[in-house]
């Protein structure tokens, strides 16, 4: 006979395993599947403000101390010392064959207060960490266990997986960008601005870059770009550093590192293997080569194609696809954790306050959110890559980025602190759109920067010198202490 359930979950990535343990906590008979076992590798690793202050709010406002334990405050003491330090985010800006020049770097150092600095996540402990909460509250997590096949009828779901056969009222695909939903109802939409591959590994013996380049005070950082998470970046795609082992109480050698590329500039070389593609690559950058010269990787490298997608549908009756089974961008500003989140907070409550409505009208508000941040997530990274081009735009559209991030922040550190139950939180971050907070006078300067970042002819220096000298008016004349009065009264 089958085994009948409130919701069924596919996969036990962090975001399936976060909202298993909603669920299960607040009385629903739960089921997950995961075709790999825990401890298994995960990429996503470089935390950001809006993740931390996201998990703190569904830690208080659930009534489950443990999803704030990845949240900043909490990481050290408790989370252990396989994680590493994200103090800030640093920008190398490099070009071809040349060294890389210290007026052309940046390093947005995060704020140590209220909650302290972020951190890297060594996500196959913290995922671990997740499922283990997630059966702790008593959903029932089947690992090594594939879903191969769902059918989804007027009165349930019926699931078919390695481990039998199954029924339940609502259906969750968690299932990463390989959604066996996505797959069947033929959901994908490939219609992104932004173009980018990946080659990613862990690696050991990774220096600092400081000593292999110029030195922190050369660059008059606050901060070694070791302690945060380094972004080399350069015309038509970045690479990141991420390191574990960065500060003292880490038991941790690795460094997460990755390489970016715009296809339609750097096609795949499918004649070379992953590692000696990622090691020519950064032969063009003198500095890159040297940091890298003698770092080795200890587990085999991950090459994709272009990794942008959405969805064109993200519920339908009786189901809804979650996390990365909705969409992905890029992993640039370390938005994706932030974006998982986002969206289970939001399906959680849906699914605790739409009292047996499984309509896919009833979930749309949990649509709609996902769809919107996916649109500004791909317009914000898409016109990052361009600036990358000439880093006169980037040296100003990166305002942007900053600004849409600290407003985002404050909006969702205010709305923690004003409501005081699941409903309101839940209206109030309704009005999110990713970056900006939902603050009116960021989504006009934003509306006006994307735009002449969109429209410039990135190869005519004259016409980007126009846009770079309009958009810092719009600044100057956006970011005034009027603006931020306004802005923090509301
Ligand atoms: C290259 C890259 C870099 C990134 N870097 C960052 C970053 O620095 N910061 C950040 O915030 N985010 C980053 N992200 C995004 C981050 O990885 C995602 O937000 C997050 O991991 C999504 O988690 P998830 O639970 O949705 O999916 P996943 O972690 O992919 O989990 C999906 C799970 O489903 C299981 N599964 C799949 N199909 C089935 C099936 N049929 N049956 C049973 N189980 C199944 C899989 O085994 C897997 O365990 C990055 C993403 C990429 C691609």
């Amino acid at each position: 006979m089958k085994k009948k359930y409130d919701i069924a979950i596919i996969g036990s990535g962090i975001a399936g395993s976060c909202l298993a343990t909603i669920l299960a906590k607040h009385g629903k008979k739960v089921i997950v599947f995961e075709a790999k076992n825990h401890p298994r590798f995960a990429i996503g690793e470089s935390m950001i403000l809006e993740t931390s202050e996201t998990l703190r709010a569904m830690a208080e406002l659930y009534n489950i101390p443990e999803l704030a334990y990845h949240s900043s405050e909490n990481y050290m003491p408790l989370i252990g010392s396989s994680h590493g330090v994200k103090r800030h985010f640093s920008f190398l800006h490099h070009e071809e064959g040349k060294k890389q020049d210290k007026d052309k770097a940046f390093q947005a150092v995060i704020p140590n207060q209220p909650h302290g600095h972020e951190l890297h996540l060594f996500r196959q402990d913290s995922d671990q960490f997740m499922v283990t909460t997630a059966i702790s509250y008593g959903a029932t997590v089947y690992q090594d266990t594939s879903v191969s096949e769902i059918e989804i009828s007027a009165e349930a779901v019926h699931i078919q997986s390695s481990a039998g056969e199954f029924d339940a009222d609502y259906i969750v695909d968690a299932g990463g960008f390989k959604s066996i939903l996505a797959e069947k109802y033929q959901l994908r939409d490939f219609d992104l601005k932004t173009h980018s591959r990946t080659i990613f590994t862990h690696m050991v013996d990774v220096p600092d870059y400081h000593q292999t380049g110029l030195s922190k005070e050369e660059y008059g950082f606050p901060f070694s770009v070791a302690e945060g998470t380094l972004h080399h970046i350069f015309e038509g795609g970045w690479l990141w550093v991420i390191p574990f082992n960065n500060h003292d109480k880490s038991t941790n050698p690795l460094c997460s590192v990755g390489l970016q590329l715009d296809p339609r500039m750097y096609p795949e070389d499918k004649s070379i293997s992953a590692q000696e593609e990622f090691f020519a690559f950064i032969e063009r950058f003198p500095d890159l080569k040297k940091q890298f010269e003698n770092t080795k990787a200890v587990r085999s490298w991950t090459r994709t194609g272009r990794i942008q997608y959405s969805s064109k549908q993200v519920v339908g009756d009786r189901f809804a696809l979650l996390g990365h089974a909705a969409g992905f961008i890029d992993p640039l500003f370390s938005k994706g954790l932030y974006v998982s989140f986002n969206s289970v907070s939001t399906l959680a409550h849906l699914l605790l306050e739409n009292q047996g409505d499984f309509s896919a009208e009833s979930f749309q508000s949990y649509e709609q959110q996902t769809l919107r941040f996916v649109k500004a997530h791909d317009r914000l990274v898409a016109n990052s890559y361009k600036s990358f081009m000439n880093h006169k735009l980037w040296a100003v559209y990166k305002v942007l980025w900053l600004l849409g991030a600290y407003t985002e922040y404050v909006k969702l550190t205010c709305i923690r602190k004003v409501t005081d139950n699941r409903n309101d939180y839940y209206n109030e971050i309704q009005t999110l759109s990713l970056t900006g907070g939902g603050f009116e006078e960021y989504a006009k300067l934003a509306e006006k920067i994307d735009s002449l970042a969109e429209k410039v002819d990135i190869h005519d220096d004259a016409a980007v010198e126009q846009a770079v000298s309009e958009i810092t008016q719009f600044q100057a004349d956006s970011i005034s202490p009027k603006h931020v009065i306004a802005c923090s009264a509301s």
